[in-house]
């Protein structure tokens, strides 16, 4: 559904990602873990359309996206420090990528409403969002990128600033989520517990590479080198 052929990616001099092949199911739930620097956030961002790629081809349920602007690509992002905008109500933060597809006024009202009513912010709609908390912030900006109802959602660290409670709550909602819409869901997170509870597959990155993909046991059971045994030793 995902394909990833042949995709490298360089600033500069320095190789980030390196002749990557990597596909997705659909619906598929993966997540991507690895060190700091080896990656996975560029993966995201070359899927998004916010970075190009240096080689190779992205496919989306066939289509080769590479030519299209992020708007145009079906995708849906969170990302840790993908802030609300301050100066708008909830409703107008959640309606502003359906403004941004030129949608008319009525259309946007009700999509805004059903998708607050989905995830039971229908009442906070008016209000802007440092009247929220942590976890209520963090489900608009869930439902702002589920609004325009994407083949995928790409997440970076969601949860990263959330403390264990609320973290809790946003992981069962976001499998909830998952479940529910059947999304494709591609995750970045430096937390294995919460790679491992919420993925269907896990791929660990090493130096812009996977070093070895699979279902959780898979991967913690039969670890197939000495990186990914050390990795999931050391951080476990
Ligand atoms: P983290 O877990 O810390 O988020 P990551 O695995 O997501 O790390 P990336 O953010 O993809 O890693 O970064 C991979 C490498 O690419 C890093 O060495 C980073 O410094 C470099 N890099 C990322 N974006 C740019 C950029 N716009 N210009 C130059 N170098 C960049």
């Amino acid at each position: 559904f995902i394909h990833f052929h042949d995709v490298s990616k360089s600033f500069g001099i320095t190789k980030v990602v390196e002749n990557l092949e990597l596909e997705v199911e659909k619906g598929e739930f993966l997540s991507l873990l690895g060190p700091s620097g080896s990656g996975k956030t560029t993966i995201l961002m070359m899927l998004a359309g916010f970075e190009e790629t240096s080689a190779g081809t992205i496919l989306l349920d066939g289509e080769r996206i590479q030519e299209l602007p992020p708007h145009k690509r079906g995708i849906g992002v969170v990302f840790q420090n993908y802030a609300l905008f301050p100066h708008m109500t909830i409703a107008e933060n959640v309606a502003f990528p359906l403004r941004m597809r030129r949608l008319g006024r009525a259309e946007i009202d009700s999509r805004v409403k059903r998708a607050l009513e989905r995830v039971r912010l229908g009442a906070l709609a008016d209000r802007r969002p440092d009247q929220l908390s942590g976890g209520q912030q963090q489900r608009v900006a869930l439902t702002r990128a589920l609004v325009f109802e994407p083949k995928v959602v790409l997440m970076d660290e969601p949860l990263g600033a959330l403390d264990k409670q609320l973290r809790e709550e946003m992981q069962l909602e976001i499998r909830e989520l998952h479940r529910r819409l059947g999304l494709t869901i591609v995750f970045v997170t430096h937390d294995q517990s919460e790679a491992l509870t919420m993925s269907n597959r896990i791929a660990i990155f090493d130096k812009g590479k996977i070093s070895q993909i699979g279902t959780a046991a898979e991967v913690y059971d039969h670890p197939q080198n000495s990186f990914v045994a050390q990795f999931i030793g050391e951080t476990n």
